[in-house]
């Protein structure tokens, strides 16, 4: 399998020259040049073996694809349980029992997997450049933390993640360096994106990027969308309908993507926190990116969705089609809070912010009369998102293992001013040769 651009202006890539891109050189984001057909996928199988099996003709004559299977054995080591809510035929897809406890690590521990991999033998590290509102960074240096060849410079935005995601991001130490930028996301954001067109620099420090437009992080997330559907389907008959807190669209993607290759989902619904660019689109109204607000479900703070043009592309740039195959309703801090209040006063459930926005989404296409068997996609743990959840609980929040591990290691973060000379500095310093 060969992938191309979205923007049609460069030579079909490998899969592995792809994934170690980020960003094809055009600027647009790479696709496979054709979608294959439906797998036969037997239920049962473990998720990492699900994932082999339905990623196997992404992987068809590339250099990875004896890999495969190990690299998905190493990234998808933690289970991704559907579980019962309280209301009948309602469900919760539990993403978040890896490393960071958010479902980016399902990608970031792929890419990395995968990268590790493709740099084999390579003369000089790679550097990974990413800008985080949170959970990204976390994920990504959760990921590459200790592999070899590889090194992870994190840009956040100082005062603005929570202080548990300040932590994860500051206590790995080693190839990991935190970098906590004077300004706002945006300004994260923009710097890496000059860093990574600085042709210059690049010369003198291999750098790419671990952004949800990676190749690397899209593919695997179909994983627990394909290996929950299956186990539901053989045990009920039934296809499972889901909604899915969304940002950049790439967790959401994965499900549709899946849903192409005869993975028995329904219904996909888009749930997002007040930035209402995709509801907007969908209820009928042009595609209007604009600056983001701020929310209480910050890593879905997305004005500008990157993966929306694979969303395009999907379906040929056809605005009715597209939009007749999918809904998307947003939820404002208002019912976020509501929702997590009133789920625990009800039902003794707890969710964070990002996951209540699918939770609310949910009631609402019940009290319409949507019958079937739905999945709230849960992105993140709510014990990472305390300062919102437990004053709302009224009680704390245990946290898991994984994330009481990291919490209890120390923390550094380097301060950054937002200005680009800075970040080069950082790039070109000790340990950059
Ligand atoms: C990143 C993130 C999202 C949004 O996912 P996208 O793939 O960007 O749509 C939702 N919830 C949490 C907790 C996240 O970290």
């Amino acid at each position: 399998m060969k992938f191309v651009s979205t923007r049609n202006d460069v030579p079909a890539a490998t899969l592995s020259g792809a994934i170690a891109a980020g960003l094809a050189p055009d600027g647009g984001l790479y696709v496979p040049e054709r979608l294959p057909g439906p797998r036969k996928l037997q239920p049962g199988a473990s998720l990492a073996a699900t994932t082999a099996a339905l990623l196997a003709p992404f992987f068809e004559g590339d250099a990875l694809a004896p890999e495969l299977a190990a690299i998905c054995a190493e990234a998808l080591d933690f289970p991704v349980p559907l579980k019962p809510l309280a209301t009948p035929g309602d469900h919760v897809l539990e993403l978040f029992h890896g490393p960071t406890a958010a479902f980016k690590d399902v990608g970031a521990r792929f890419l990395a997997a995968a990268l590790a991999r493709i740099r084999r033998g390579a003369d000089a590290p790679l550097t990974i450049l990413v800008a985080t509102s949170g959970d990204t960074g976390a994920a990504v240096a959760a990921a590459f933390h200790g592999q070899p060849g590889l090194r992870v410079v994190v840009l956040y935005p100082d005062g603005r993640v929570s202080p548990r995601q300040a932590h994860q991001l500051g206590c790995f130490g080693g190839n990991v360096v935190a970098l906590r930028v004077a300004g706002s996301f945006d300004d994260c954001q923009a710097l890496v994106k000059r860093a990574l067109n600085d042709a210059r620099l690049q010369a003198q420090v291999p750098l790419s990027s671990a952004n949800s437009i990676s190749l690397g992080r899209l593919l695997p997330q179909m994983s627990y969308y394909a290996h929950a559907a299956l186990g539901h389907h053989a045990a009920s008959g039934r296809v499972l309908d889901v909604v899915i807190p969304t940002g950049n669209l790439g967790n959401a993607l994965a499900a549709i993507l899946a849903r192409a290759l005869g993975v028995p989902l329904g219904r996909i619904v888009l749930a997002t926190n007040a930035n209402r660019v995709l509801p907007e689109y969908f209820a009928g109204g042009d595609y209007a990116p604009r600056a983001s607000v701020a929310t209480l479900a910050n890593a879905m703070d997305v004005g500008a969705p990157s993966n929306f043009e694979r969303l395009r592309w999907l379906y040929a740039g056809d605005d009715a089609a597209l939009r007749a195959a999918f809904t998307a309703q947003a939820v404002d801090d208002a019912a976020i809070r509501a929702a997590i209040r009133q789920r625990w006063e009800r039902h003794g459930e707890v969710f964070c912010p990002h996951t209540a926005t699918a939770v609310r989404v949910l009631e609402t296409l019940r009290a319409q009369g949507a019958g079937g068997d739905w999945a709230v996609a849960a992105t993140a743990h709510p014990a990472k998102f305390e300062s919102v959840v437990e004053p709302l609980l009224g009680q704390p929040v245990p946290v898991p293992p994984a994330l009481a591990e990291l919490l209890a290691r120390p923390a550094h973060a380097e301060p950054m001013p937002p200005d680009y000379a800075a970040l080069r500095a950082h790039l070109l310093g000790p340990g950059a040769d």
